[in-house]
C-alpha cells in the first residue's frame, strides 16, 4: 500500500533537522568518511579513522572537477577496488557542462536518490500548505537522456535520467498526487523533439485534470509554449481524427499515444477556439489549462531571464521556484512557496551532505581571468566555513562532500546567506562563478550580464519586441579586446533601435574597472550581434546532441574560445552586428 504523503510530519522531520544543524553536519561527515574509510581516495589523506570536522578540512584538499576526473575515470572504466567510495559506484551522471560545451561524468548511487526524494517531499510539504492539490496531474516537461555504457560497463546518464527512471521517483509522484500526464515511453523517448510534442498532446488531452506544470528549469517550460505556438493547429487536428502527427516515429512512443489518443472533435474545437481567441499568446497555460495550480521549476540564476516570458504564458497564475542542486546533489529547498522567483532562498538541508562556504571576501578566492579555466583558483587554499558559521550578508561558494564520493568539492556557485532558519542558512542563488566577462581589471558575473541584458531589452518594448535568448563572448583577437553580446531577438528590429540597444548594453556594465578600461580604451567598443531566428534552438540541439537532456539545458551565457561547436554556431548565424559608440 502506498503511504500517504503527511505534510506535517515531513514539515516537522524537517525543522528537528534544522534546528540541529550543526550536529547533523558532524553526524553526516561521520557517516560518509566512515562508509567510505577504504576509498583509494580518502586513504590517501590519512584520516586515520578520524571523522571531525577540523580533522577532515585540514587534511583532505578543496578539489574542482577536474582534480577528480582520474579518478572517476578509473571507476567508469571498472577499476576493481574501492576508488571513491566504499561500495562501488554502479552509475555514472552526466552533468550538463555548460560551460565546457560537453558533459562531465560525475559518481552516482541510491544515497543521492533518496536525497532528492527528501528535497521534494520537503519543498512539496511547504507548497501543498499554501497551494494544495488533489488527485490531479502534473503536465511534467521531462525527459530520459541517452544511457550508455562506459569502458567498465556503468550505465551513464544525465542526474535527471538516473531520478525519473527510479521506482522511488515515482512512488514519491504518486504519493504527492501529481504523477506525469505522459506515459513513461514519452518521457523516456530517444527523439526530444516527438518527446515534446506528445507531452503537449498529453496535456491537451488531460487538460481538465492538470493542476502543476513542471520542467526542472524555466527554460525547458518557455521552449515547450514557445513550440506549443508553432504546433497548436497540428495538435488540434491530432485531437479531431485520433491519428498522432506522422511527425512521431519513434514506435514505442506512437504505440504509448495511441492507448491514450481517441478521435474527439469537440475538444479539438474546444482548444482551437480558446487558442485563437488569445492576444500574443497571453495567459496561454490558464486558458488551456483552467485547473492548474501553479508552475513550478527553478526560476532563479541563469533562468530568471525567462520570467518575463513565463508570466506572460502564466496570466496570473502563481510561479514556484523550486530547490537548488546539481548534479553533484542538492543543497537546499524552497520553504517560501508564497515568494515571487526573484526572492526565492533554498534552506539548506543539514542530513544531506556536509556543507562548507568558501568567503569571497576572503581575496584570495578571487576569480581568474581565464573564463574558460576549470581550476582557475589560487595556488593559496582558502579556509572555509561550517555551515552554521556561515555570516547573514556575505557571498560564498558552495563546498559539497555528498555520499557519492565527492569530498570538498567546489560547485562553483556563488550565494549569498540571506538568514537563517533555525540554525541552518538561508542562501540566495547569486551566479556561477567561472562564467566571466573579463579581459583586463574589468569583473563582470553573469549577474552583470544578465542585468545589463535586462537594461537594453526594454528599448525593444518600443517596438514590442523582446530578446528571445543571450549570451556573451570575450574577443581577444581584435586590439584591444571588447565583450561581444549575441541576441536572438522576436522580431525585426529597425537599426536604429539596435544600435541604441547596443550603447545601453556598453552603459550598463557598471564595473568601475570595465568603464575606466572603456573610457581609456583599454577595451574595445562593445559589440551586439543579432543572431537569425532560431538560433539559440540549434544551440540547443548542439548541447542534445552531446548528450545534455533538455529539461536540464541552460544556454550559457559567456562562450569561451575553448567551446567551439557553440561558438561556430552563433558566428554563422549572425544576421547583424553593432558597434557601441557610447564612449566615444
Ligand atoms: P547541472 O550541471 O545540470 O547539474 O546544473 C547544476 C547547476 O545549476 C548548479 O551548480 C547551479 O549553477 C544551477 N542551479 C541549480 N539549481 C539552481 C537554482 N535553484 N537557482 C539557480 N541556479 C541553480
Amino acid at each position: 500500500m502506498e503511504k500517504r504523503f503527511d505534510c506535517d510530519e515531513v514539515i516537522q522531520e524537517f525543522e528537528g533537522l534544522t534546528k540541529d544543524a550543526k550536529r547533523v553536519q558532524t553526524e553526516t561527515l561521520k557517516t560518509i568518511l566512515k562508509e567510505n574509510c577504504e576509498a583509494e581516495y580518502l586513504k590517501k589523506w590519512g584520516l586515520h579513522g578520524r571523522t571531525d570536522p577540523e580533522t577532515y578540512s585540514s587534511r583532505v584538499p578543496l578539489v574542482t572537477h577536474k582534480d577528480l576526473e582520474p579518478y572517476i575515470q578509473k571507476i567508469a572504466d571498472g577499476a576493481p577496488y574501492p576508488v571513491l567510495t566504499g561500495n562501488p559506484i554502479t552509475t555514472i551522471t552526466l552533468s550538463s557542462g555548460t560551460t565546457q560545451g560537453k558533459p562531465k561524468f560525475v559518481p552516482f548511487n541510491e544515497k543521492l536518490t533518496e536525497t532528492t526524494m527528501q528535497i521534494y517531499r520537503t519543498s512539496f510539504a511547504f507548497r501543498n500548505r499554501a497551494f494544495p492539490i488533489k488527485n490531479g496531474k502534473s503536465l511534467s516537461f521531462i525527459y530520459g537522456s541517452k544511457q550508455f555504457k562506459t569502458k567498465g560497463g556503468l550505465t551513464a546518464a544525465t542526474a535527471t535520467t538516473n531520478v525519473y527512471s527510479s521506482e522511488q521517483y515515482k512512488k514519491t509522484m504518486k504519493a504527492m498526487q501529481t504523477p506525469s500526464c505522459s506515459p513513461d515511453a514519452v518521457v523516456f523517448g530517444t527523439d526530444f523533439h516527438q518527446s515534446l510534442y506528445c507531452h503537449l498532446l498529453c496535456g491537451l488531452i488531460f487538460h481538465e485534470e492538470i493542476q502543476v506544470i513542471f520542467s526542472t528549469f524555466a527554460h525547458s517550460i518557455v521552449h515547450s509554449f514557445r513550440t506549443f505556438e508553432l504546433v497548436w493547429e497540428e495538435l488540434c487536428n491530432d485531437l479531431r481524427t485520433g491519428v498522432l502527427s506522422t511527425r512521431i516515429t519513434v514506435p514505442s512512443v506512437r504505440t504509448a499515444m495511441s492507448k491514450i489518443l481517441k478521435p474527439n472533435p469537440e475538444l479539438a474545437d474546444k482548444i482551437h477556439k480558446k487558442c485563437s481567441g488569445l492576444t500574443e499568446w497571453y495567459g496561454l497555460i490558464p486558458e488551456i489549462f483552467p485547473n492548474t495550480k501553479y508552475i513550478y521549476g527553478i526560476m532563479t540564476g541563469s533562468m530568471e531571464p525567462y520570467l518575463k516570458k513565463l508570466r506572460h504564458y502564466a496570466g496570473g497564475i502563481q510561479l514556484q521556484s523550486a530547490d537548488y542542486g546539481s548534479s553533484e546533489g542538492w543543497i537546499g529547498v524552497n520553504i517560501n512557496p508564497t515568494l515571487p522567483p526573484e526572492m526565492a532562498t533554498f534552506t539548506v538541508l543539514p542530513n544531506i551532505g556536509y556543507f562548507e562556504f568558501l568567503p569571497l571576501s576572503q581575496g584570495q578566492t578571487d576569480f581568474d581571468s581565464d573564463s574558460d579555466s576549470n581550476s582557475n583558483f589560487t595556488s593559496v587554499e582558502p579556509k572555509s566555513v561550517g555551515l552554521t558559521d556561515v555570516k547573514v550578508g556575505e557571498e560564498y561558494e558552495v563546498v559539497v562532500t555528498n555520499f557519492a564520493g565527492l569530498y570538498r568539492y567546489r560547485l562553483e556557485d556563488v550565494v549569498k546567506v540571506t538568514g537563517f532558519h533555525n540554525s541552518t542558512p538561508e542562501l540566495k542563488f547569486v551566479c556561477r562563478r567561472n562564467l566571466m566577462l573579463t579581459i583586463n581589471i574589468d569583473k563582470n558575473t553573469e549577474k552583470d550580464l544578465q542585468s545589463s541584458v535586462e537594461a537594453a531589452a526594454k528599448l525593444l518594448t518600443a517596438e514590442k519586441l523582446e530578446v528571445v535568448d543571450f549570451t556573451s563572448h570575450v574577443d581577444l583577437l581584435s586590439e584591444p579586446g571588447h565583450y561581444v553580446i549575441f541576441w536572438e531577438v522576436s522580431g525585426e528590429a529597425s537599426d536604429e533601435l539596435l544600435k541604441e540597444c547596443c550603447n545601453r548594453l556598453d552603459l550598463s556594465f557598471v564595473d568601475a574597472g570595465y568603464v575606466s578600461s572603456r573610457k581609456t580604451k583599454a577595451i574595445g567598443a562593445l559589440e551586439l550581434r543579432v543572431l537569425s531566428k532560431g538560433a539559440f534552438r540549434k544551440i540547443l540541439d548542439h548541447y542534445i546532441e552531446q548528450g545534455t537532456v533538455l529539461n536540464q539545458f541552460k544556454t550559457p551565457r559567456c562562450v569561451g574560445a575553448i567551446n567551439h561547436g557553440v561558438l561556430q554556431i552563433l558566428c554563422d548565424n549572425v544576421v547583424k552586428s553593432y558597434m557601441s559608440t557610447a564612449f566615444d
